[in-house]
């Protein structure tokens, strides 16, 4: 994948999460605060902008700037995890010119290390780990199995989706869902859900 395609690619990424601000609001006021459709929507905006308005010349530039404006435009501690699994994939010190399946999944799996070690949540506490954890895997795995892009970014989608149903049948560990005990049980983590509509809007653009 060329560069300005992994740009397009983010920028269809960051329209479906503007488009599902109103999904998240729901999910998050069920068992959180409601703010996580607002902030993602608000970061993915400016991220947008951002794509569309700077100089870009690496993969490592779109990741980059991608975290960079979550981080300084969504605020909150949803800001600064999401943030983290944008910037934290990437080192400087080998930029590439283009980006396939084995690259994206280097980069997420030291984007899901970084956003386990910042929030201490793993597997099963009702995060978006739920989500991000088994999409890594799946890439891994695809890249092992010397699959396609298509074929990988559609096994990390349909992974994400399910850690996110799996989301349903936990506890919360983290948040305020932790508050909310067995009555949580059932309902759907708003994170997980974000981490799945951004592999789900991967496959679809790749596919
Ligand atoms: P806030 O909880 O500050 O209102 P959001 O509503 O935007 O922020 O985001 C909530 C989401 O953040 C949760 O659904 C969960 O997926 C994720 N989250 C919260 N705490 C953690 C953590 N420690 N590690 C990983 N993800 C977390
Ligand atoms: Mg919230
Ligand atoms: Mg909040």
């Amino acid at each position: 994948m060329k560069i300005n395609e992994l740009k397009d690619m983010f920028i269809a990424v960051a329209d479906k999460i503007i488009q599902s601000e109103d999904m998240l609001t729901k999910i998050d006021l069920q068992i959180g605060d409601g703010d996580h459709g607002t902030g993602m929507a608000l970061g993915f905006k400016n991220v947008k902008k951002e794509l569309e308005r700077r100089k870009i010349d690496y993969a490592e530039d779109v990741f980059k700037i991608i975290g960079m404006t979550l981080l300084d435009t969504m605020g909150g501690a949803s800001g600064v995890l999401f943030g983290t699994v944008f910037i934290s994939g990437i080192t400087s010190r080998t930029p590439h010119t283009e980006i396939e399946l084995q690259d994206f999944a280097e980069i997420f799996r030291k984007s899901l290390e970084a956003l386990k070690k910042r929030g201490k949540a793993k597997c099963g506490d009702k995060t978006m780990v739920d989500a991000f954890e088994p999409a890594v895997f799946a890439l891994e795995e695809s890249v092992e199995k010397k699959l396609s892009l298509k074929e990988g970014t559609a096994n990390a989608a349909a992974a994400a989706e399910s850690g996110m149903e799996n989301t349903k049948k936990y506890r919360a560990k983290f948040g305020r869902a932790k508050y909310f005990g067995d009555n949580a049980i059932g309902l759907q983590d708003a994170g997980a859900t974000s981490i799945w509509l951004i592999f789900q809007e991967i496959a679809d653009w790749v596919n």
